[in-house]
């Protein structure tokens, strides 16, 4: 069973870990960097992207993930776990740095302030389109977007052009859920709605590196 770290400075720590374990992973919050050279994959929980920022660097975990996600370590990161991934970032603070890795660029609370926040069902590749699969429930707060995806970048979801009442939807065509050979990045969390299948999708991922 390989072992999941959930990075555990600030955020929704205990949910991912909760759904790693739903999915059969052995789950383990790092924050230190022996915890984090220990682990077969890592997520990036959903929280505050510039707190989470400082922290790393505090804890003396930037420059070992760093180097981690350079010798190919999957990393799931959702919402700010999203952003802390990107290579580039818009709407950052004026000293938020980023890990990087994904050679995305990533528009910071693009939906909108606190109370845009929502929940939708979402056709996500390689998780709806499987023999019994569907739509994935997700929960989209104060969330990021990716704005531009480079050439190795594969898009595995975007919000759709009407909602389930057919009205238009002002977002209509965003990034919402990519892969990068180890690295994905959702802008929504899943740990929160009880739907664990993109966690499922993670730790396949980590169990085939
Ligand atoms: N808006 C937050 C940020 O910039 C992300 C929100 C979330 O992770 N739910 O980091």
């Amino acid at each position: 069973t390989p072992t999941i770290g959930v990075l555990a400075l600030q955020g929704d720590v205990r949910e991912h870990l909760a759904a790693l374990e739903s999915v059969g992973a052995r789950a383990v919050a790092v924050r230190r960097p022996a915890e984090l050279s220990a682990v077969d994959g890592l997520v990036l929980p959903g929280g505050e992207s510039t707190t989470i920022d400082k922290l790393l660097r505090i804890f003396e975990l930037r420059d070992p993930l760093q180097a981690r996600i350079k010798e190919g370590l999957p990393v799931y990161g959702s919402c700010a776990g999203m952003i802390l991934l990107a290579d580039r970032i818009l709407d950052g603070t004026a000293d938020q740095q980023t890990v990087g890795g994904m050679d995305v660029v990533v528009r910071r609370n693009a939906f909108g302030r606190q109370v845009d926040s929502f929940e939708t069902d979402l056709e996500v590749t390689g998780i709806s389109d499987v023999e019994g699969g569907g739509p994935v429930r997700t929960a989209f707060i104060r969330a990021p977007w990716i704005e531009e995806a480079g050439r190795d970048v594969e898009v595995l979801a975007r919000i759709p052009a009407v909602d389930t009442q057919g009205r238009p939807v002002a977002a209509a065509g965003r990034i919402v859920a990519a892969r990068q050979g180890p690295l994905l990045a959702t802008s929504f969390h899943p740990e929160i709605t009880g739907d664990t299948r993109v966690h499922g999708l993670f730790a396949g991922m980590v169990a085939g590196a």
